[in-house]
């Protein structure tokens, strides 16, 4: 069931519903004569639009922010948090607006604009963003996606002839951004900080009762009352969090500002801003030029991801005294971060189970990958081809040729010990190493292509990365190393 106009959508307006002081109500500043730069058929599934739809006066003016979404409650969100290990304070949507929350055939899904212009938590920014940092969002999420890694999704991307000045004077523009809930670790520190213990309680009992129902005492093992509620709720969002840092560091993704405010509750990869996958492989790779310290380093991120959580654990603190109890749910995350990793890789590796054993195998690929800086995408989808019994193509992502084919000999010898016929095995690898990344000069293509008014080049990437594990014919250019101009590609924290 498809409604042909946003004026037809059903809202549910729940966070809208929170106290007062969770937000801001004020309506978006539009941006000037907005053009559609591309719309999202498939994440307007989701919440019950048709495609015509998205080709309507009605639909462009809401993204726009011209139009409030018809009986949405338009609001900015207050939250605070620790940006590059530092309290920041009170943050809160500087540049973005929620429209509403949308009751959709799949779910409810709240939709937001961002780079709508100023609010109370804009401090120094201008409330805008621009089109590169958009369209850089808008494909990111739907590549996390086509990957089945947890994300926000975006719906559309508007842009306007009015300018923007960042390091240059930029072209504006505005994503339409959907998630079940845009609550961050930062919304919890937020309360926290501030010594207000009711709108804490008032925060958790919303993200509980809407998105973890089941982590509700229901009488069951474990603590009861409250207390267990909360530390049920950390145990999942714990265990969500650690199972996104597998995915990520299993597709070699940079998220580049693992700020607690943009630590989403749901365990999605929240924010895109400075992010990148891989080319070639560094162990330390910093994708983003603002990180001056390496702090958002690839190898880094599971370990961030931990401290992120001790920030939100010790903004619980408040709820339930017992430091040990909470503590002792963070004391799971690694090994949950640490199976989930073994299980991803194995599967890459194409073993059809992690053992004990592999980690010096997997140890020494990471190691020759790094020093000979080998393509992490091409590297694993290569290995499938090398166990069809074409060595060559593995072999030569490496200067060290010889080292690159010794290593496979190990791999070769681990697979002998492993039932499993060439073919399935290879066909296995396949489908869990991606061909197709969003690499950033396939990003920036996109993105040169669009400030011509050219989307094209946006519909040929989100064909190839929804479905990134199928090879498509006359797509070679998408799937190969980086041309030599990119990496002269910076990316930092400007949008
Ligand atoms: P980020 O690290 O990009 O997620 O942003 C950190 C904080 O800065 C958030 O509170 C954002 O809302 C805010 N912010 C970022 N860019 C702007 C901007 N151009 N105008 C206003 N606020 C911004
Ligand atoms: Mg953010």
């Amino acid at each position: 069931m498809t409604v042909d106009s946003v004026t037809q959508l059903q809202l549910d307006n729940s966070f809208a519903a929170l106290p007062a002081d969770f937000y801001t109500r004020l309506e978006p500043r539009p941006l000037n004569a907005p053009r559609l730069l591309h719309a999202n058929e498939q994440a307007a599934e989701l919440i019950g639009l048709s495609p015509q739809a998205l080709q309507s006066e009605d639909f462009l003016q809401v993204c726009a922010g011209q139009q409030p979404l018809p009986g949405g409650q338009t609001l900015a969100a207050v939250y605070s948090g620790h940006q590059f290990g530092v309290w920041a304070g009170q943050l809160g949507d500087g540049r973005a607006h929620l429209l509403g929350e949308v009751v959709g055939p799949q779910g409810n899904w709240e939709l937001q604009l961002k780079g709508s212009g100023m609010t109370p938590y804009s401090r120094m920014g201008d409330g805008r963003a621009v089109l590169r940092s958009s369209v850089r969002e808008y494909l990111a999420s739907e590549a996390m996606q086509g990957l089945g890694i947890p994300t926000t999704r975006a719906l559309a991307v508007v842009v306007s002839d009015d300018p923007v000045v960042r390091e240059t004077v930029e072209t504006a523009a505005i994503v339409m951004r959907m998630s079940p809930s845009f609550v961050r670790f930062g919304s919890f520190e937020h309360w926290s900080s501030r010594r207000q213990p009711e709108q804490l309680q008032q925060l958790t009992d919303y993200v509980i009762d809407k998105f973890y129902p089941q982590c509700r005492d229901a009488g069951a093992n474990g603590v009861p009352g409250p207390d267990g509620d909360v530390l049920r709720l950390l145990t999942e969002v714990t265990r969500r969090t650690a199972l996104l840092m597998a995915d990520w560091q299993a597709v070699g993704f940079c998220h580049g500002v693992m700020n607690t405010d943009n630590m989403s509750i749901l365990g999605l990869t929240l924010d895109y801003g400075p992010y990148g996958f891989m080319d070639t492989f560094q162990l330390g790779h910093v994708c983003n030029h603002s990180d001056t310290e390496g702090r958002y380093a690839w190898n880094r991120q599971p370990s961030v991801a931990l401290w992120n959580l001790y920030r939100l654990a010790g903004s619980l603190h408040t709820l339930v005294s017992d430091v040990d109890a909470l503590r002792g749910v963070l004391d799971g995350y690694e090994a949950i971060f640490v199976q989930a990793f073994h299980q991803r890789m194995a599967a890459k590796l194409g073993l059809s189970q992690w053992r004990a054993e592999d980690e010096p195998l997997l140890d020494a690929l990471l190691k020759l990958m790094h020093e000979q800086r080998a393509d992490f995408t091409l590297t694993f989808r290569r290995l499938a081809d090398a166990v069809r019994g074409q060595t060559q193509g593995f072999a030569d992502l490496f200067i060290d040729r010889e080292a690159a084919r010794a290593w496979y000999e190990r791999l070769a010898a681990r697979h002998a010990e492993d039932d499993m016929g060439a073919a399935a095995r290879a066909d296995a690898m396949d489908a869990v190493n991606p061909l197709y990344v969003l690499r950033n000069h396939l990003a920036e293509q996109a993105i040169r292509a669009a400030k011509a008014g050219d989307a094209s080049e946006i519909d040929t990437l989100l064909r190839l990365l929804r479905d990134p594990y199928t090879e498509k014919a006359g797509y070679d250019s998408y799937a190969a190393l980086p041309p030599d101009w990119a990496g002269g590609l910076e990316v930092s924290c400007s949008s």
